[in-house]
């Protein structure tokens, strides 16, 4: 298929070719046609799959009949990383347009917000929060939205933001063409399609597994000895761009500081970052200056960068969907990409789970010459502050409950804890600095009441066996 067999306004052509888009992606050559047609969609994609341009050229094609200089589509995105790609995509895609897009999202001035509202843009990408705000102020008019798009659904889920959204289909037309994507199809996520769809057309794309550019690889480790191990990887690899996940933000931190201690050209993103801070980390990331980003799942999401190589779960993830939208940042559109997970004996069981969602064993490695056995601990990467709940699939109802379940108390998730009222802080502003944990480094202390025992030296060989 070919971009021309959509029969786009020449304008958006024009946009195609300025993106260096060829040939359509599979959710593209489904997707374009089906909303072009006027029909609901229920976009079934993981990030990586091009389903951005998937519903941005085809409300761009509407757009250019009509009325302008009122909001026409409004795009809700989870995250302010995911509403500025988005209005990055559609700048470009649209340049040639003369059609206007503006973000809405928290933790950056309202007052600036307001003044490109008032412009009259004919799409808004926005973050619930804001956007409510601006429906509460009476800065923006929903009332004119004939395309609503609702990105990553899942996401919202998993951030609490479905009340949000509820609310705001009480403020666009009864009356419009709605597109929604997840990564997953929850019952949450159904009962949502089912109340905000009519008649749609379901588009699935990857069976909701990876991208297969992205070849998976897990290597045993014991848990003192992933930074060792990890620097190895980085040094044995052939790799580019490589984007490291940890659990928590203060491991990200501390991580990135080590690997940058260890000569690596790497940077971390995690949730005590100003919007400026993560905006030079991220900047950084995507020109090349810095070749390792090290975040963690809330602060890398809805991050698109180009070309990177591998994506290193230095920690298992909490879910297999988690999984899913980690390994998404790589072999994205038409690139390969590979996914390393270092595992512990502790991860036997969320290996399991991901070989099921993914339907295949995830290959075992192990690195020649690389001294597993070393039992100091030099590693200053602080521990995991919390023993997961072992990971049961059959009991796990919701794929975010897990999540959530597994993750709170945590400071990263403190949004989860839903707020009714849209001044509250919320998830785009999450990455405002909150209170850290207090220091986890004597946590483990052994014997200490109610405390958990170091996790056990595995020493060589019987510690891979496990795997
Ligand atoms: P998305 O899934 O929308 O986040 O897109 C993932 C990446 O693929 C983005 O960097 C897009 O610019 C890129 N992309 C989208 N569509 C195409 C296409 N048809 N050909 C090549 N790259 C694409």
């Amino acid at each position: 298929m070919d971009f021309k067999d959509f029969n786009l306004n020449p304008a958006i052509a024009a946009g195609i070719a300025a993106a260096g888009y060829k040939t359509p992606t599979p959710i593209q050559s489904e997707a374009i046609p089906t909303v072009m047609s006027g029909l609901d969609l229920m976009g079934l994609a993981q990030t990586g799959t091009g389903k951005t341009a998937a519903f941005v050229l085809p409300i761009l094609h509407a757009l250019m009949q009509g009325s302008r200089n009122r909001p026409r589509a409004l795009i809700i995105s989870p995250t302010r990383e995911l509403a500025e790609q988005t209005h990055q995509a559609i700048e470009v895609l649209g340049r040639n347009t003369r059609l206007h897009s503006v973000t809405v999202y928290g933790g950056v001035s309202i007052n600036t917000q307001i003044t490109k509202l008032r412009r009259g843009p004919e799409i808004i990408v926005a973050c619930p929060g804001r956007l409510l705000d601006h429906v509460g102020r009476r800065t923006v008019d929903l009332s004119n939205v004939d395309f609503l798009v609702i990105d990553e659904a899942d996401q919202m889920f998993d951030m609490g933001f479905l009340p949000d959204i509820r609310r705001i289909l009480q403020q666009v037309p009864k009356k419009r063409q709605t597109m929604l994507f997840s990564a997953t199809m929850s019952p949450e996520i159904k009962r949502l399609a089912q109340d905000v769809l009519v008649k749609p057309v379901t588009v699935k794309v990857g069976d909701t597994a990876p991208a297969d550019t992205v070849s998976h690889a897990r290597y045993p480790v014991s848990p003192n000895r992933k930074t060792p191990l990890l620097l190895e990887l980085l040094r044995h690899s052939d790799m580019g761009s490589v984007l490291v996940f940890t659990r928590t933000k203060h491991r990200a931190k501390r991580l990135g500081e080590a690997l940058a201690r260890a000569g690596h050209r790497s940077t971390s993103i995690q949730g005590n970052l100003s919007q400026s801070q993560r905006q030079v980390a991220m900047d950084g990331f995507r020109s090349g200056r810095y070749r390792i980003l090290v975040a963690t799942d809330i602060a890398a999401r809805g991050i698109d960068v180009n070309g990177i190589s591998h994506v290193i779960n230095y920690d298992i993830p909490a879910t297999p969907e988690a999984y899913i939208h980690r390994i998404g940042r790589t072999g994205r559109a038409t690139c390969t990409g590979d996914a390393f997970t270092l595992v512990t004996s502790e991860d036997a069981s969320m290996v399991r789970a991901i070989s099921k969602i993914l339907d295949y064993q995830i290959e075992r490695r192990t690195l020649p010459g690389f001294d597993y056995k070393a039992s100091v601990r030099d590693d200053d990467v602080p521990p995991i502050p919390q023993a997961r709940k072992p990971y049961s699939p059959s009991s796990r109802k919701p794929a975010f409950a897990a999540s959530e379940r597994a993750f709170q108390p945590r400071a990263e998730h403190v949004f989860q804890q839903k707020s009714e009222r849209p001044s509250q802080p919320r998830a785009e502003n999450a990455f405002q600095p909150r209170a850290e944990r207090p220091s986890q480094q004597n946590r483990f202390s052994a014997g200490e009441p109610g405390r958990r025992k170091p996790v056990r030296q595995h020493a060589g060989r019987d510690f891979m066996q496990k795997y």
